[in-house]
């Protein structure tokens, strides 16, 4: 399946009029009058030359503005939605690590979208196993009303200082002949406009068409991207009369066919995310019915009414080897910097941006946009969480390739604390007495369990790798080339396709 047709087909779904009313009640909600939320920063319209031109008014392209406008330069945000569309992105509104948000943004400014504060574990379902499991979360959580935070990040660039240029579709990426990247062109209502600058980051989310517009053969940057590293992925809002009784816990709960999942996320006690993903390499699931079904079976859903619909492609791959070419940056959604087993990329989307965003601001003092200057960026990214979620890719992977329900079964028989460690860390460690409990318990899954011992030990290895991402791109195809050794003996042991 070509994954723009998927992805435009889940797109499809747009939100409704009813949907924009509910926009507008919401920023009454928040504080805000209809005039503030609509058009928040946006002005010069005219203007065609531009210190830094930013791509996306997501949480990655905000925070990057943010940033670039805070140390006194001029940057405009380019969103291909209208202001009062904007912010309203498809998500499972689990905001992990809500307490550690770059400055650029403060965490207090966007506290008025964390609807439900409350909620301090997972609850993975197991229907196969007739098996509820209570996971500890572990560091703090909320769940948001997404399009409200959608708007607080907005505000929040604005308030930087950085400029808007909403219904401004980019198309095309402008190049030197040498290849260094100089702007954007777009389309305004029918009008064709141009941007230059002295930088473009791309924050314009999965499947960013920048990069299938720019040429960027000659540079580091990763174009090693295809569909099959993205999950497809589509949520509902629903409401229900009656409190939840777990408004404490995401839950969690394994689809019937194909590697993925279903959730259901409280944003408050009778507000519930309701949503569905699956990996790429699967035959397409029919996200919209099969959610219905899972809602119709649940009792605590009879009577509940739909808001709001959305869908969208998320990139459960690891991150980008390198996410820069001369005079561009990717951050967010658009370079992978998302949590390939959960899918949360808010947080990752918050700090990319801003190390970009810092990257971008040393460049421009230093008058070079290089790969080398720009490299800086790419390490702070595989510091904070890039090898993270390179080692929980071999997870993704090997989920591919084993039987759910056998895995399932062995789920079950896990103790909790070390499953949530496995999902954060990246590894996760048993004590000699929590391992022969776990060996017992998994009687009959031992298979699986030599399977994942296995896996474990290949994802150790590629974290300790990538610990040593190169200081410059100098030492990058060496480092890349044993990555790609060492992934060779992933798909060797988990039997799984290659994904890159
Ligand atoms: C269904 C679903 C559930 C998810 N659940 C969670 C969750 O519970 N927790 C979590 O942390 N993460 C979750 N994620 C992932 C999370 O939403 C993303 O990682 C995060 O939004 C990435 O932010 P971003 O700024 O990189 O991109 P985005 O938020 O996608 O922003 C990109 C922006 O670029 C604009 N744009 C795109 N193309 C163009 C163009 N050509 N011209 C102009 N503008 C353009 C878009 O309109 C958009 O505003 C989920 C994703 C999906 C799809």
């Amino acid at each position: 399946m070509d994954v723009r047709g998927a992805v435009q087909t889940i797109r499809r779904i747009t939100p409704s009029s009813r949907t924009k009313n509910v926009f507008y009640q919401r920023s009454r909600l928040v504080g805000m009058s209809t005039q503030e939320a609509v058009g928040v920063g946006a002005g010069d319209l005219g203007r065609d030359s531009w210190d830094a031109v930013v791509v996306g008014a997501g949480t990655a392209g905000c925070y990057a503005a943010a940033t670039i406008a805070d140390a006194g330069y001029d940057v405009v945000i380019i969103e291909r939605k209208s202001p009062e569309e904007a912010g309203h992105i498809a998500c499972g509104d689990a905001l992990k690590g809500a307490d550690t948000f770059p400055d650029a943004i403060p965490k207090s400014q966007l506290e008025p979208a964390f609807t439900n504060t409350g909620v301090d574990h997972g609850r993975f379902e197991i229907p196969q196993e007739d098996t509820v499991l209570e996971i500890p979360v572990p560091g703090e959580l909320a769940v948001v009303d997404r399009w409200t935070y959608g708007r607080k990040v907005i505000e929040g660039a604005a308030d930087a200082g950085a400029t808007f240029h909403y219904d401004t579709v980019v198309q095309d990426v402008r190049q030197t002949d040498d290849g260094t990247v100089t702007g954007v062109d777009a389309i305004r209502k029918g009008t064709p406009r141009t941007y230059d600058a002295e930088i473009v980051v791309d924050g314009a989310g999965a499947l960013s068409i920048l990069q299938d517009k720019a040429d960027l053969a000659d540079s580091t940057f990763d174009t090693n991207v295809t569909y099959s590293q993205f999950c497809s992925a589509y949520r509902e809002i629903v409401h229900v009369d009656e409190p939840v009784e777990w408004s404490d816990a995401l839950v969690f709960k394994p689809t019937e066919r194909a590697a993925g999942y279903l959730w259901y996320f409280p944003r408050t006690e009778t507000e519930i995310n309701a949503g569905l993903g699956f990996q790429m390499t699967e035959e397409p699931m029919h996200l919209v019915d099969d959610l219905k079904r899972d809602l119709r079976n649940r009792a605590e859903f009879q009577g509940a009414r739909v808001e709001d619909k959305l869908g969208a492609a998320i990139p459960t791959r690891r991150p980008y080897d390198s996410a820069v070419h001369p005079g561009f940056v990717a951050v967010g959604d658009a370079a992978g910097h998302v949590n390939p087993t959960t899918g949360g990329g808010i947080a990752g989307a918050a700090y990319a941006g801003t190390y970009a965003a810092e990257q971008a601001i040393e460049a421009m003092e230093q008058g070079t946009v290089d790969e080398d200057v720009l490299w800086r960026y790419n390490e702070r990214v595989m510091d904070h969480f890039g090898a993270r979620y390179a080692a929980l890719d071999v997870y993704n992977i090997l989920s591919t390739a084993v039987d759910i329900d056998e895995l399932m079964g062995l789920l079950a028989a896990m103790p909790g604390e070390q499953i949530a460690e496995a999902l954060y860390s990246g590894s996760a460690n048993l004590g000699w007495g929590l391992k022969i409990k776990a060996l017992l318990k998994a009687r009959g899954h031992y298979g699986t369990v030599w399977n994942l011992y296995k896996t474990k030990q290949r994802a150790d290895e590629l974290l300790s790798h990538y610990e040593d991402y190169p200081s410059s791109p100098a030492g990058f195809d060496t480092w890349q080339a044993e990555r790609d050794r060492l992934m060779e003996s992933v798909y060797e042991t988990t039997g799984a396709d290659p994904k890159y």
